[in-house]
């Protein structure tokens, strides 16, 4: 049988609902295909053991551009407030970084007056410059051979950059290829505090904090985040799923026909453009447009004959690092637990568990040779204790997130029976070294690494990344350098998730820049759309 839309979105992630929300909008016949029964992509709820269930990918939910909110009219969803956005615990000390600058200033004092001073300047520091980022996510990537007209966009950028004014200018030049190490070095004096701080720059990287450009990916992690804040953004009030239910119904309001369990098997190409769309029990969707939000090596390595790809390109795209290092255990505890010292506000955020930065950059080295750390970061979230519904009644759900624990072990080999039970217990006691009574509490554990993540969320390696945020991997070179701006060799397919600009944890940004290249829309300027 052969059905014919204008255009298909592949995958219903933030970005395939955000991207066939716009498609539709401007009356194209658009059909959405997920591979997974339920809509979310990695905000998708994970039931681990009955009755307990979590969203391990989204305990930050990410930022939504209100100017995608507001172009797609998904009704944006209401955040939680959360006063103790990250706390240290660990070696019998704790720290907690509260929203309010004044508060974390007062809880730093004991350990350095000095630091508590210059609190505020950092934190304020963090946001102008994530502020900026914020801009330069708007819109999409410069085109380096662009026409001058196309650049007309960045002019806009750039008045913004010269806004910032010098002195802010070059410590935002300076700040993205630094090591956060040197950037909290810089700054601070307290070794728990500057630990506290630092994982921020190692989410969706396979580097430990001495690496360059991990300053670069802590103020990734920071756009649309809250003042104050020196970690992620608050939940949605209404449950890791509150997004995903407005971009659904956004979609349906503008015509989009949904398809959940259709696995995408090949995308058709007759004559250097796009024919249609092969789901995997055989069903053929002509289209001549298709948008993925899959990931780049999916997409081009999985689903086109690579006789209709140039060798540079493919080879680009073999060479984008999918190298996340990412592992998560989700707990089922038959109770809260506690964390002597810490108040039950502090645990209603993230809680990292590596004392110093030492330990982090030790906790990365592994990686680089492919073996799991053996005294690898955790850090922890509760998110039972914002939506009780995830638990049974009294119970909770515990979520912790590790790394490093790459996705092939040493000389290649796969994740065995020995490996996944060595990483298990190093996570549970790093947990029971801070949580007295841990081990007792837990009901049940799951642990998924990279290539159960993949096998799950359809991500090249089990990287959330869709590829690893590094500063040869954005703007003008994200998927590849040549074709960052959602158009691909393929005449009518278009590339729009998380592996395209402005990347991972902007719900919709990649989306709707795609749509609005498919679209033939003009870029929208800096600054116009905000
Ligand atoms: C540094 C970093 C920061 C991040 N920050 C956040 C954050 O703050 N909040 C957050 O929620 N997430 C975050 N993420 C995770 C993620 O990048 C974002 O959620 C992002 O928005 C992903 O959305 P997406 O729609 O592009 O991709 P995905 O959510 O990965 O969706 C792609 C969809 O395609 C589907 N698919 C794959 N193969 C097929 C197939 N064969 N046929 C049909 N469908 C298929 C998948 O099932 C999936 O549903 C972060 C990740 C990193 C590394």
């Amino acid at each position: 049988m052969s059905r014919s839309f204008d255009a298909v979105v592949i995958g219903g992630g933030a970005n395939g609902l955000v991207a066939a929300t716009a498609l539709g909008k401007s009356g194209l016949r658009v059909l959405l295909l997920e591979a997974a029964e339920a809509l979310g992509g990695q905000s998708r709820l994970v039931e681990f053991a009955p009755g307990f269930r979590a969203a391990p990918l989204a305990t930050d939910p990410g930022w939504l551009p209100p100017a995608v909110a507001r172009a797609t009219e998904i009704d944006s969803p209401a955040r939680l407030s959360v006063e103790a956005p990250v706390t240290i615990a660990a070696a019998g000390e704790h720290l907690t970084l509260w929203r309010d600058t004044a508060r974390a200033a007062d809880a730093i004092r004991p350990l350095s007056h000095a630091d508590a001073k210059r609190w505020p300047s950092f934190i304020a520091r963090l946001r102008k410059l994530a502020g900026f980022l914020e801009t330069l996510y708007r819109v999409p990537p410069p085109d380096v051979n662009a026409p001058a007209g196309e650049l007309l966009s960045f002019i806009g950028l750039a008045r913004r950059f010269r806004g910032l004014g010098r002195e802010d200018m070059l410590e935002f030049l300076r700040t993205l290829p630094m090591s956060v190490w040197e950037l909290l070095d810089d700054f601070f004096e307290s070794g728990l505090l500057k630990a506290a701080v630092a994982p921020g720059g190692m989410v969706g990287v396979r580097q430990g904090p001495r690496s360059g450009g991990t300053g670069f990916a802590l103020l990734h992690g920071l756009v649309g985040a809250e003042a104050g804040v020196a970690r992620g953004r608050a939940p949605w009030r209404d449950g890791p799923e509150a997004f995903t239910r407005a971009a659904h119904e956004a979609a349906l309001r503008a015509g989009v026909t949904v398809r959940t369990g259709a696995q995408v098997a090949r995308i058709e190409v007759r004559d250097e453009s796009v024919a249609g769309v092969v789901i995997s029990t055989g069903e053929t969707i002509s289209t001549s447009r298709v948008l993925s939000t899959a990931d780049a090596a999916r997409t081009f390595l999985g689903w086109v004959d690579p006789v209709w790809l140039d060798p540079e390109f493919l080879h680009a795209v073999r060479n984008i690092r999918y190298r996340d290092s990412t592992a998560w255990v989700l707990y089922a505890l038959a109770g809260l637990p506690e964390i002597p010292g810490l108040t039950p506000e502090a645990l209603r955020g993230v809680i990292t568990l590596t004392p110093s930065l030492k330990a982090l950059e030790q906790a990365a080295d592994c990686a680089k040779y492919g073996s799991m750390s053996e005294r690898p970061h955790v850090e922890v979230t509760l998110p039972s204790l914002h939506f009780p519904g995830l638990a049974p009644e009294g119970k909770h759900v515990l979520v912790a997130r590790v790394q490093h624990a790459p996705y092939r072990l040493g000389n290649g080999t796969a994740w065995d029976a020995a490996g996944r039970e060595t990483l298990e217990r190093a996570v549970t006691d790093a947990i029971a070294a801070v949580i007295p009574g841990f081990v007792g509490r837990v009901l049940h554990r799951t642990l998924l690494v990279p290539p159960d993540i993949e096998a799950r969320f359809g991500l090249t390696a089990g990287a959330a990344s869709h590829g690893e945020v590094a500063l040869d991997q954005i703007l003008f070179m994200r998927p590849v350098a040549g074709w960052a701006r959602y158009a691909t060799p393929i005449a009518g397919l278009y590339l729009g998730g998380a592996g395209a600009h402005p990347g991972p944890g902007v719900l919709g940004g990649p989306g709707w820049l795609a749509a609005q290249r498919l679209l033939g829309n003009r870029p929208v300027r800096a600054g116009e759309s905000s």
